[in-house]
């Protein structure tokens, strides 16, 4: 197919400095939970998104000395030259792909435990580290500021040396020690580092230079910077310092990244946000600057970037989340495939790689982190080994994926769905308060899937195991979901809880499919993730008194994980829902629940007329189970192998169930070894 030529301009290519990449897509530096620990599974995603046709492709942070040490998140190192093959990996990945490749050094300050190296970790003032453990950073004195300049000029060149394109410089999150000497809340040196803007810049300027002295012959020089916090007066604003900061240090950097901070204002998920919000924070930039200037917005509309780039605010379409949910997005709007663009759904479980320190996952794309170790691709899948045929129960995100990627790979499939709609628990959740663009992952296999001609679709077909047996179909596979509980048996509750005649029990599902409830709400949260907080704000809605309690010390605490846990909390209380923390509900009375105290175990009463356990969900087994009760008679109607996946098997996000299905296919009729992915092991 051909490039519809109103993307043309996205095509253009953009000089940056002494280089030129060529179109606008632009990988802007993202974390991943491989970095140093993982180099080759690093290195084949970054090339992996080469190959799909973002121009410039970024590491994520890279530490460029023992003082900035982020363990256990796992990021890039540059401390010395013996960190350089590990980033060879990436840059020729990158380059072998037709991609720039840039990296973004950092020194994290005061943000830093330094829990490897055991160094203070340094800051431009004294002061508290800026997340919670028990070490204070350290006031840098000159001879600290001339250490951290040639720490910074050494890992320039060792970047150059490592085949980088494009060196940043780093003040683009408030947890970066140059973000912290530009803030004055951090910043309280009496000397020409500290107090007004031009001292509290000088340092920055100095290492841009001091970086374009190095390598700028060569490479470019990117600077990262938060031009906004959010957070009023007390931190950067883009119309008062963010401006005069871009306008002083206006054409020293060859292109300006420019976002708002923190990470959790910068990532902002779908349910606080859409498409394209840090507009009216960055615009200002490009009349501020004759170079270039790179920006994100959870971009993945053709139309939303040309926009962007014709209306001035943008120079180049920068992306972490598009880029890690479809890395051939570029790619597809060249060839005018824009429908298969897998667009990301703002879910933020990518982020929960980093914060849990292992290799990234993606909702919508199972193969993210998957190239090098299990050389999975996001676009390409081996043919199949049979003319077997497969039959697939349940069109939830498991069942869609399994389909789609099956049927890549060349399998006849036939999809049978008991409701009159594909997508599952996807098209139910999609409908609660914030949710909606998740809907995307069933959107996105459905179309896909409507392409394909070697798949058959059946609606209204809830499928029983003696249906499945004289079908006789080769490979089964059940994704038929699970259900969740009422009786609100999960962490903390063991006996099932009893309804009484005055107070019901009502599940999660019944609300998801539109059921209304009476009286005083009380949801019983001891799932931890994102389920109980929708719930509590649809009912909130609709007009109920609505008490959440946990057993937690915070709402959806799981949702740390994902940068949500603040706005979600915050939500709740704007909307008046009480929240009800560290206590477990073990008895429900007549028009009452009972709660106890999680410390103490102090009882207190609440009223109630509806309780909805948020807790544990049951798996749909019952295919299942009819099945391996007859697999005696597999052989005589041509069954080879019966599987369960995703909710049905094990319950878990929406983004387990598309990885269960995407395996399932990768594996059917392939020899998979017992650990069925490559390790990056020591080599003597
Ligand atoms: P998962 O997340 O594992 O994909 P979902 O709960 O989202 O699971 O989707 C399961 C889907 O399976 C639902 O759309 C449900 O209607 C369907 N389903 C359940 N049992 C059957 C069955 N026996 N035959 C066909 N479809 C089924
Ligand atoms: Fe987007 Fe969610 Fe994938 Fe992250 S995990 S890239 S937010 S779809």
């Amino acid at each position: 197919m051909s490039r519809d030529s109103r993307y043309d301009i996205l095509f253009e290519p953009v000089k940056i400095g002494p280089i030129t990449t060529k179109n606008r897509f632009y990988q802007v530096p993202h974390c991943n939970g491989m970095g140093h620990r993982f180099p080759k599974a690093m290195a084949a995603m970054r090339g992996t998104k080469a190959a799909g046709g973002w121009g410039v492709v970024c590491t994520e942070e890279c530490e460029i000395h023992p003082t900035s040490d982020l363990s256990p998140a796992v990021e890039m190192r540059l401390w010395d030259s013996s960190d350089i093959p590990t980033h060879r990996l990436m840059t020729d990945a990158v380059h072998e792909n037709g991609g720039l490749a840039g990296i973004q050094l950092v020194h994290n300050g005061a943000n830093v435990p330094n829990y490897f190296s055991r160094m203070p970790p340094l800051a431009p003032s004294d002061m508290a580290t800026t997340y919670r453990h028990p070490l204070q950073a350290r006031g840098m004195d000159k001879q600290d500021i001339r250490d951290l300049r040639r720490w910074h000029r050494d890992a320039t060149l060792r970047a150059k040396n490592a085949g980088y394109d494009i060196v940043y410089v780093y003040a683009g999150h408030n947890m970066t020690l140059l973000m912290h000497y530009l803030l004055s809340r951090y910043n309280q040196r009496t000397d020409e580092y500290g107090g007004r803007l031009e001292n509290r810049v000088r340092l920055v300027r100095e290492i841009l230079e001091d970086t374009k002295e190095a390598v700028g012959d060569t490479c470019a020089i990117a600077f990262r910077f938060a031009v906004d916090e959010l957070m009023g007066e007390d931190g950067m604003r883009w119309n008062v310092e963010g401006k005069e900061i871009v306008e002083m240090l206006s054409d020293l950097p060859d292109l300006w990244d420019v976002n708002i901070a923190g990470w959790e204002n910068d990532s902002l998920p779908s349910r606080f946000g859409a498409e394209g919000s840090q507009e009216k924070y960055i615009k200002f930039v490009k009349q501020a600057t004759n170079k270039p200037v790179v920006g994100v917005g959870r971009f993945t509309s053709p139309d939303m970037m040309v926009s962007q780039v014709k209306r001035g605010v943008l120079d180049l379409i920068g992306a972490a989340r598009p880029s890690i949910a479809d890395p051939y997005l570029p790619n597809k709007i060249k060839t005018g495939r824009q429908d298969e663009i897998r667009e990301c759904i703002g879910c933020n479980i990518c982020v929960s790689g980093d914060f849990t320190s292992t290799p990234i996952r993606c909702t919508q794309n199972p193969t993210i982190a998957e190239e090098y170790r299990k050389d999975w691709h996001p676009e390409i899948i081996s043919p199949k080994k049979s003319d077997a045929s497969v039959l697939v129960l349940g069109g939830g995100p498991g069942g869609l994926e399994a389909t789609l990627a099956l049927s890549k790979r060349g399998y006849d499939v036939t999809l049978a769905e008991a409701s009159d709609e594909l997508g599952g628990r996807v098209v139910l959740e999609s409908r609660m308060p914030g949710l909606g663009e998740w809907k995307r992952v069933a959107d996105h296999r459905t179309y896909m899937i409507a392409q394909k001609p070697n798949v058959e679709t059946y609606l209204n077909s809830r499928l029983t195991a003696d249906q499945v047996l004289e079908f006789g179909f080769e490979h089964v596979l059940l994704a038929t979901g699970a259900a969740w509980r009422s009786d609100g048996v999960g962490r903390s509750i063991i006996h099932p809880l009893q309804a009484t005649v005055a107070t019901i029990l009502v599940s999660v599902d019944h609300i998801l499919k539109g059921g209304v409830v009476d009286g005083k709400v009380v949801i019983f949260d001891d799932e931890h993730y994102y389920m109980g907080s929708v719930i509590a704000e649809h009912l909130r809605d609709l007009g109920h008194d609505v008490t959440l309690v946990t057993p937690s010390t915070m709402v959806a605490e799981w949702t740390e994980n994902t940068m949500e846990q603040r706005r979600i909390q915050q939500r709740l209380l704007e909307k008046e829902v009480r929240v009800i923390c560290a206590h477990s509900l073990s008895v429900v009375g007549d028009g009452e629940v009972t709660l106890a105290c999680e410390y103490t175990g102090r009882e207190r009463h609440i009223a109630a007329d509806t309780v909805i356990p948020v807790t544990t969900r049951r798996p749909d087994s019952m295919v299942y189970d009819g099945l391996m009760g007859k697999s005696d008679v597999f052989a005589d109607t041509g069954i080879k192998s019966v599987t369960r996946i995703a909710d049905c098997h094990a319950p878990g996000t929406i983004a387990m169930a598309v990885y269960a299905g995407h395996q399932f296919a990768q594996e059917l009729e392939c020899e998979v070894s017992e650990i069925p992915f490559k390790r990056e092991n020591y080599q003597p």
